[in-house]
């Protein structure tokens, strides 16, 4: 069918066509996570989020190139330019390098977002390997006149740069607000401007992460490394830049004006945000204690979880919403999704058992497939609507069980119709994949490796209640593991 695809532009506030600026080719930049902490619901929505988007560019017919970047430096405490970075943080808590703590969760990210069957982008760039491109911008937005030195460190120039282009043009905050609303921190006096914000920080003598530079030895500033390395992999212009919404400002309301100046007009055409992830209405927080891991989701250990949520499920979860939606998660909200997944797969297995079709069947007056699936390519057109493409799934099945039951039926042409339905928009768009108990299966083995690497990690913390109770769930699906000097091996029944 004809399909022209329409996408809601964050930055105009209003839904546009999208035009890419060098078809076929298109190049999509996503903010990825900071490592230093276990990938949580909050990490799995922009990923699955943007993971549809690629899938569905692709279906097109465009050539994506998909960047999402590692933060493995320079992301300080409470996103503010004061305090420790994050990631050394962690390091000295633990008494590992920081690069320890960098390899460590986003293996762990890596391994997640794969059982959600999430893509590996095209490239996925970490900002200590873009020092010497951050540094190269910092000097051309300084020779630009919008940055400043002080102490060593580089500060951008908000005001300057607000007199000529608008600053807050994507959050819609308004400078003025921002001047008379934010607070000084201490150890700030530094910046001409409470808004101003660093490109460059000097390192103080106990900060481990550090590289030269012509201001001082010492590490960019959190914002920088998404403007260098988009420009670095997408050019000086390029079609989408995604992440969530939490990172509007300042995070992408900086990169816009960094990348403003040091690329001499605006990058990106079109900004995506996904909304954010509530826990039963509320924020999730550590300090709220309500922050549940992915590795919790899917062991089910945690006080909050009335029981294991499998990967399949959570993404099925996350597309029941649109993503420009909130998302509320409670085990009620769960447990609905859990269950619908098993219908449409459900519905899948008994389409394949309808296959032979004599040739004088026609279909039931009042079904149309051919409309059932252009309502998913509509859907996926306007705004990537999942939840849309969802229903006309549930709807798909509603037709499957009753031409099984004999109440209705289909010709083969529709029957064909249908399988191809369920193939691209469940299968290569949302990316639902079937999480059998059938021994072989990739899928399978996929999730087989991700349970026991978290059983090896538990015990290597030496929590063998976790452990035992990974075994005694593995048990009652009568999968049994042994641990021997090759490794762990499993066997189902
Ligand atoms: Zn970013």
């Amino acid at each position: 069918m004809e399909s022209t695809l329409i996408l809601y532009n964050t930055l105009s506030r209003k839904k546009e066509i999208f035009q890419p600026l060098n078809p076929p080719f298109t190049g999509m930049y996503v903010c990825g996570p900071t490592v230093y902490g276990d990938p949580h619901l909050g990490h799995a929505r922009p990923a699955i989020t943007f993971d549809v988007v690629f899938r569905y560019l692709q279906h097109l017919g465009y050539r994506v190139r998909y960047i999402r970047n590692i933060t493995d430096v320079g992301h300080l405490e409470n996103d503010e330019d004061q305090g420790e970075d994050k990631i050394a943080k962690k390091a000295r808590l633990e008494q590992l390098e920081p690069m320890e703590v960098a390899q460590y969760y986003s293996d762990r990210y890596f391994i997640f977002m794969e059982a959600m069957n999430v893509k590996r982008p095209s490239v996925e760039p970490r900002a200590s390997g873009h020092i010497p491109e951050q540094i190269e911008m910092i000097r051309k937005i300084v020779d630009a006149g919008y940055a400043y030195e002080v102490n060593g460190s580089v500060y951008f120039d908000v005001l300057k740069y607000n007199e000529k282009y608008k600053y807050g043009k994507l959050s819609g905050r308004i400078l003025e607000d921002l001047l008379s609303n934010t607070r000084e921190l201490e150890g700030q006096e530094e910046k001409k401007n409470i808004v101003d914000f660093a490109l460059w920080k000097k390192a103080q003598p106990e900060h481990i992460m550090r590289w030269s530079s012509p201001w001082s030895e010492g590490f960019p500033g959190w914002h920088l490394e998404c403007s260098a390395m988009g420009t670095k992999y997408l050019g000086e212009h390029f079609d989408i830049h995604g992440g969530g919404m939490d990172l509007m400002f300042p995070h992408h309301e900086s990169e816009i004006a960094q990348s403003r100046i040091a690329n001499g007009s605006d990058s990106v055409k079109y900004w995506m945000h996904n909304n954010m992830i509530t826990i039963n209405g509320q924020k999730m927080g550590k300090s709220l204690g309500n922050f549940i891991t992915l590795e919790e989701f899917f062991t089910g250990n945690h006080p909050g979880l009335s029981q294991a949520y499998s990967p399949m499920t959570i993404r099925f979860f996350i597309l029941q919403a649109h993503y420009r939606s909130t998302l509320d998660f409670s085990n009620e909200a769960l447990q609905a999704a859990e269950k619908g997944l098993k219908k449409l797969f459900a519905g899948i297995e008994t389409l394949k058992k309808i296959t032979s079709v004599d040739p004088s069947v026609t279909t039931t007056s009042g079904i149309n497939i051919q409309q059932l699936s252009d309502n998913c390519y509509q859907a996926m057109n306007d705004d990537f609507n999942t939840p849309m493409v969802i229903a006309n799934l549930f709807e798909g099945v509603r037709i499957i069980n009753s031409v099984w039951d004999k109440k209705e039926s289909l010709s083969q042409a529709d029957l064909e119709l249908l399988k191809n339905m369920f193939g691209l928009f469940m299968g290569d768009i949302l990316g639902l994949k079937e999480e059998t108990k059938d021994g072989g299966d990739e899928v399978v083995q996929g999730l087989m490796d991700l349970i026991l690497a978290i059983r090896k990690d538990v015990r290597e913390k030496k929590d063998f209640s976790t452990s035992d109770k990974i075994r005694d769930a593995l048990q009652s699906l009568k999968i049994t593991v042994k641990d021997t000097k090759e490794g762990t091996v499993w066997s189902g029944d």
